[in-house]
């Protein structure tokens, strides 16, 4: 066990924001995490587990207490099923996944962060989410400092939520297992593959992956060698789920280019870029040390010397102009540190 005192967390964040955490540790097994929270709970120590900090916005302040970074790695694939220690990085696990001709994570190509991450935030994009297809995950429960293996419907996930998002500092997930489907086609129900492989017929997974990062990329929105990309933490709010009754009213003073919105069962989903753009703040709009990215309106980024206070006083600005305009409340999708 390496405890560290004050180190700076805004190496460890996409935003490349935020101040000190007053002890901090890697752990890279199931053991050595036990024995990190067994010493946190001696010593009166709140606990936030980070991954790779690509959701999540940390104010100057830092954290008055033990960040466990978790880099428990490893993946074993037993028939269509697959298992995968929380701190292998994302994209790695949905590479080793389509050469493995499994479907089922195709389209989460190119999302930064951690497999825990992932699973915490229930990771979604371009009709694909890891709550589809997850079967169990193996948390530590802080509380106690005792394992448990919880399945699917345990986990409460929701749209870009769950069981561990709700109780920040009170699970570390370990590792989860995933029942995909061996089959090499990708799944292109969202509309933007469709329209990429039109009249091309059915992609393979690896084709389907190439174009999951092609679109991503020309959104910003990939940090790979290689690609442009800006210091975020993807897209700020979630897209906000309305009533119809709502949706009645709200439409006729909106005008986004098609999809904008997705009738649900009894409510519909909106665009959040459509209603950030339409309440007046354009791609690359800037607000002090803060901006709207230059090519995705629902990503603030830090374009070099932002503070968490320019990031939040934007998204409270937009947040506002929204609300004002629409009468739709945006909810943050990233994590307040
Ligand atoms: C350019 C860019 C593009 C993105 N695109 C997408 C996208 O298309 N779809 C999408 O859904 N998200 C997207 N994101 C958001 C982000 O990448 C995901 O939410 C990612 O899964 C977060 O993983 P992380 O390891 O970085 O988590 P962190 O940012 O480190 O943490 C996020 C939250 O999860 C908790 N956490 C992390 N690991 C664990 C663990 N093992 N146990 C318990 N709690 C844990 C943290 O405490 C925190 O509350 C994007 C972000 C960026 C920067």
């Amino acid at each position: 066990m390496n405890i560290k005192q004050k180190i700076n967390l805004s190496d460890f964040t996409t935003f490349g924001i935020g101040g000190e955490a007053k002890f901090f540790c890697v752990v890279s097994s199931v053991e050595e995490a036990v024995e990190v929270i067994a010493y946190a709970k001696q010593n009166n120590l709140k606990i936030f587990v980070l991954g790779g900090g690509s959701n999540v916005l940390v104010s100057e302040a830092g954290f008055d207490g033990l960040v466990i970074k978790n880099e428990i790695k490893g993946f074993k694939q037993d028939g269509v099923s697959v298992t995968f220690g929380c701190g292998e990085n994302w994209d790695d696990v949905v590479q080793k996944t389509i050469s493995l001709g499994l479907q089922g994570i195709e389209c989460l190509s190119g999302i930064p962060g951690t497999s825990g991450g992932a699973v915490v935030q229930n990771i979604g994009a371009y009709g694909q989410t890891i709550s589809d297809v997850i079967e169990s995950a193996e948390v530590i429960k802080i509380e106690t400092n005792q394992i448990q293996i919880l399945q699917k419907n345990e986990c409460e996930f929701a749209y870009r939520n769950s069981l561990f998002k709700k109780n920040l500092g009170k699970y570390l997930v370990t590792s989860a297992t995933l029942n995909l489907r061996q089959s090499d086609e990708g799944e292109i129900s969202f509309h933007s593959l469709q329209k990429y492989f039109i009249h091309k017929g059915v992609p393979t997974l690896t084709e389907t992956r190439k174009a999951v990062i092609d679109t991503r990329a020309s959104k910003g929105m990939v940090i790979m060698p290689g690609f442009v990309s800006y210091k975020s933490a993807g897209s700020f709010f979630k897209n906000p789920v309305i009533s119809q009754t709502a949706f009645d009213k709200l439409k006729p003073l909106i005008s986004c280019p098609d999809p904008w919105f997705w009738v649900q069962k009894e409510s519909v989903k909106l665009s959040a870029a459509c209603l950030v753009t339409q309440a007046g703040f354009e791609k690359g709009y800037v607000l002090d040390r803060a901006q709207i990215s230059p090519k995705q309106p629902l990503a603030i980024i830090n374009p070099g010397s932002a503070t968490s206070s320019d990031i939040k006083n934007l998204a409270q600005k937009v947040k506002q102009a929204v609300l004002g305009k629409f009468g739709v409340e945006l909810e943050e999708e990233i994590v307040y540190i």
